[in-house]
């Protein structure tokens, strides 16, 4: 229907064209619909000629039969046609739009509230859908029936049809200042029911959190406030709903009173005979229930155009830069196989470090937080990051996965700028094991081949025994099948932390980033686990944002950040004899080191 997709704007005005086959298919038929509805009020005038004139009336009573029951089918045929369409758009919508939230920008994201995008995603598209379809073609084909019965009245009666029409128009005009109102009053209101959506999110998160501050009662209060400004909003909705209804019923039954009165009185004088007359009351009774409806789908559409809006908005999210401009090979790349195919990706060239950046800056929002950065990763071995808490040791491994763009310099992965290679492969060459590692709901073995779902069963095997999981897997009661909960619940810290060592593993990349992966882990398994990235940094470079002492002393190179900047790169020994600030944090940070301490 092009009305539905010209009333629409941007992604979902687009989905709807997508429906276009329904759409006019159902139109179509609520078209002839239409006509059916309008040829009754001919064939009852008819009646009550033929019966004036006493002539045979059961030809018109089954063409009247006929008539009513193929408006039915036909209503019913269009209203499946439309509901299907609408179906259609709301599952494009939310495929559409997840994968818009799926690869929008970090930067960007965070500032976002998740609660806030499970409404539009969820509650908004269903809203979104009645409006399009429903509503619309409510409007559309009842508005249809309005000006058909209008032009019939204006055949019979023109004098009697200003007077209804003049009596319609000022009931007309309360209803669309009623109707603007509510448009905005369901915005609101939609935005309240956001918001709430994205406190009870906040909270569900943090359940450990809330529990352990015995902070339920506070966290509900909370809520209870956020449901109470929904409930506010929705009350101003409702009542300029329960306004619209009665506002216009009394506007239309003065218009038919007035009518009826002044109609009889012509009547009566001869102006117009009966049969005319019956023709036009008839019309004007048929008028008044898709009128009625006209006025109502409004109601809704313009809630419906809240949601539209806020539908359309995901649409905008900045999106991660998937096609680095210039790079056609790139781009075709990530249109093409799986960037993480070992087979279609090209090894490492010869000579260049796994891992380099050039005087990199970077903030988040205005806050500078890396300046300067230079240092190299070699393309085997590992390599140490060492820093106070803060000092912006996780913001390197976030840049090298390309979750954040730097403001300023380069950084290079296998002597090419991530900058200008397709996210997919920087983040296939790149196995990133985080600081707070998690784990998804779903099995043991589901979660360790997430990055690699082809994996075969020896490679599994060999990550779980490198990343020191075998005897965990042999002492769970399912093994590999055990189900974990959201966020990996079922697993210690220690256990989710291997668990997240084995899918960067499995995922066989050029650099392995390990921010304090070790930091849960006993010294026993920790031991285990420094061996195994021993025999890991032989195949790949092997980057460890470490702060045990038995860690850093091993590594080729380590590389001493403070306060966002590279303070000194070297070995342990050196470092030891060169820098104060290593020496300091040899002594108090390295959880195994001289006085102890704690992790970073
Ligand atoms: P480290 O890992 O060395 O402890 P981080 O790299 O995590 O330090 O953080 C460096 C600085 O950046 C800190 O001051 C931290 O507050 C800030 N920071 C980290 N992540 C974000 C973020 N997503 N948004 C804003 N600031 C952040
Ligand atoms: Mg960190």
């Amino acid at each position: 229907m092009t009305a539905t997709a010209a009333a629409s704007g941007g992604a979902v005005r687009n989905l709807t064209r997508g429906q276009w086959r329904l759409l006019l298919g159902g139109t179509a038929l609520g078209l002839l619909g239409v006509v059916c509805t309008l040829a009754q009020p001919v064939l009852l005038a008819d009646l009550i000629r033929a019966a004036g004139d006493h002539r045979p009336v059961v030809g018109v009573v089954v063409a009247l039969v006929v008539l009513f029951l193929l408006d039915a089918a036909l209503s019913a045929a269009q209203g499946c046609l439309i509901g299907r369409a609408g179906e259609n758009i709301v599952r494009d919508a939310r495929v559409l739009l997840s994968g818009k939230v799926l690869r929008a920008d970090r930067a960007h994201l965070d500032t976002r509230r998740q609660g806030d995008l499970h409404t539009r995603l969820v509650a908004d598209t269903s809203l979104m859908k009645i409006a399009l379809t429903q509503s619309l073609a409510q409007i559309v084909l009842n508005g249809l029936i309005v000006v058909g019965a209008v032009v019939m009245m204006a055949f019979t009666d023109i004098w009697l049809l200003l007077i209804a029409v003049g009596c319609l128009a000022v009931a007309g005009t309360g209803s669309v200042w009623l109707a603007r109102r509510l448009r905005r009053a369901a915005l609101a209101n939609r935005e309240d029911i956001g918001d709430f959506g994205a406190d009870l999110q906040r909270v569900l998160t943090a359940l450990t959190t809330v529990k352990a501050a015995n902070a339920e009662g506070r966290e509900q209060s909370r809520l209870a406030e956020s449901a109470d400004r929904a409930r506010v909003s929705g009350n101003r909705v409702t009542v300029l709903n329960a306004l619209f209804t009665p506002a216009l019923n009394v506007g239309l039954q003065a218009s038919l009173a007035a009518v009826m009165g002044i109609g009889m009185a012509r009547v009566v004088s001869g102006s117009i005979s009966l049969a005319d007359f019956s023709a036009f009351a008839m019309y004007l009774f048929y008028l008044v229930s898709p009128l009625v409806l006209v006025f109502l789908s409004i109601g809704t559409y313009l809630q419906g155009r809240a949601a539209v809006q806020r539908v359309d908005e995901l649409d905008t999210l900045p999106q991660e830069d998937e096609h680095p401009s210039g790079d056609a090979d790139a781009a075709a790349g990530r249109s093409g196989a799986p960037a993480d195919e070992p087979s279609v990706r090209p090894a490492p060239q010869g000579g260049h470090p796994a891992v380099e950046f050039r005087e990199v800056s970077f903030g988040y929002g205005d806050r500078p937080v890396l300046e300067g950065v230079s240092f190299t990763v070699p393309a085997h071995g590992l390599t140490a990051v060492v820093g106070a808490s803060g000092a912006g040791k996780t913001t390197v491994f976030q840049l090298i996965e390309r979750f954040y763009r730097p403001g300023g310099g380069a950084i290079l992965l296998a002597g090419r700028d991530i900058a200008h290679l397709p996210t997919a492969e920087v983040r296939g060459r790149v196995g990133y094991v985080q600081q707070d590692n998690a784990a998804m709901r779903g099995t043991l073995r589901e979660n360790i081949v997430y990055a690699a779902p082809d994996a075969t069963e020896a490679e599994i095997a060999e990550a779980v025994e490198l990343a020191g999981l075998t005897d965990v897997v042999a002492e769970l009661p399912d093994g590999l099948e055990t189900l974990l909960g959201d966020q990996g619940t079922g697993l210690s810290g220690g256990q989710r932390q291997r668990l997240c060592v084995a899918r960067a593993l499995l995922q066989k990349p050029d650099v392995m980033l390990l921010d304090e992966a070790t930091a849960h882990l006993d010294s026993d398994t920790e031991a285990v686990l420094r061996d195994s990235l021993r025999g890991i940094a032989e195949r790949c470079a092997v980057v460890a944002i470490a702060h045990r002492i038995s860690t850093v002393a091993e590594a080729d190179r380590i590389v001493v950040l403070d306060e966002g900047r590279v303070r000194a790169v070297g070995t342990h020994t050196e470092l030891l004899r060169d820098d104060a600030l290593y020496r300091r944090l040899a002594a108090t940070q390295f959880a195994d080191g001289p006085l102890g301490g704690r992790p970073a």
